[in-house]
């Protein structure tokens, strides 16, 4: 696989400083029950590496000890975690807004039949991907059968109470375009996904979260491999809006890989791009007294991917 990160320091993406904390992205690890073509942290049915039981006590004390509002957890399928539930309870426990990014299929798997009521009694907010509302696209991307599964998941969830406007149960989806190009104005392809799932599946969700392809990891190699990256950089830069600077998602949190060391976003834990520190890596632990607010992000030019057109974060377009 070619690397990006070597590339993506030509085009002077602006500085940018930290506000306050307020979400902490945990990867609990890479554990996931299906293996996708495209899946960015190369998670599969035979990778062995979950957070440890030392390290979740350090996620806690960090939730607990910084009043963190929001944790944010993923992986691979971060369901999979042996202690997924316990740290799930422990942050409500504390008044903790939790999101759980949930693949679908992982509520059709044996021994997951409670996992829907779990998490509606606990109020977790679910993100889950859902890259078309045709199977053929699905499948393609996330592999045989798991648009069929999606279906049945969305429904189990729906039968639970989420994804009504009149519930606190919050089931949003997330789509990525398929190539090299900006996602479509996030509103009027919700309105689309929204009519055809209910048409066809009587499914219902909250929002559609639209995300800009990264030019990293397996992307990014895909780019340089089809000499496209030149082509997409330059289409990023140029839709690049200055404002959407002031919301892109790493000012207010930090994500945690499954060792517990941390970056400014999932991206840059991807490409390995520790936080602005002499280069070193920081564990969550050597910031349980430190105030990070007003620090600089480490940024690199794929952050115009989260500046360009509407603007991409986790949470959909800055400006939708
Ligand atoms: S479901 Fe998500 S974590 Fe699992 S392989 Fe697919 S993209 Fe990766
Ligand atoms: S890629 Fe990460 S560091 Fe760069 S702007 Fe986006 S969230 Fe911030």
């Amino acid at each position: 696989m070619y690397d990006t990160l070597p590339l993506l320091n030509k085009l002077n993406f602006p500085t940018i400083t930290r506000n306050s904390l307020q979400t902490l992205q945990v990867n609990i690890g890479l554990k996931c029950n299906q293996q996708c073509l495209h899946c960015h942290v190369n998670a599969s049915p035979r990778r062995t590496e979950m957070m440890s039981a030392a390290t979740l006590a350090v996620v806690k004390s960090f939730l607990a000890t910084k009043k963190i509002a929001t944790l944010d957890i993923t992986g691979g399928a971060p369901e999979l975690h042996p202690e997924f539930r316990d740290l799930v309870s422990y942050a409500r426990g504390h008044n903790i807004h939790v999101i759980d990014r949930c693949n679908l299929t992982i509520l059709t798997e044996p021994g997951m039949g409670d996992l829907a009521t779990f998490l509606a009694t606990n109020a977790v907010e679910i993100i889950a991907s859902l890259p078309c509302y045709e199977s053929d696209n699905v499948d393609m991307q996330r592999g045989t059968g798991v648009f069929e599964k999606s279906i049945k998941a969305l429904r189990q969830l729906n039968s639970v109470g989420y994804g009504y406007a009149d519930t606190a149960l919050t089931l949003n989806l997330v789509f990525n375009p398929q190539g090299a190009a900006l996602p479509p104005p996030q509103l009027e392809l919700e309105n689309t996904y929204k009519q055809v799932l209910l048409e066809r599946y009587d499914i219902t969700f909250n929002q559609l979260f639209t995300l800009c392809n990264m030019p990293i990891k397996r992307f990014g190699s895909t780019l340089i491999s089809t000499h496209q990256l030149d082509d997409y950089m330059t289409l990023l830069k140029q839709s690049h809006r200055h404002e959407n600077l002031e919301n892109v998602m790493c000012r207010h949190l930090i994500s945690v890989d499954w060792q517990g060391y941390v970056y400014d976003c999932d991206f840059n834990q991807m490409l390995a791009l520790n936080l602005e520190n002499n280069g070193d890596k920081v564990h969550l632990s050597a910031l349980m007294d430190t105030d990070i607010e007003g620090t600089d992000i480490a940024v690199r030019d794929h952050c115009y991917g989260c500046t360009a057109g509407q603007g991409s974060s986790c949470g959909g377009a800055l400006k939708p």
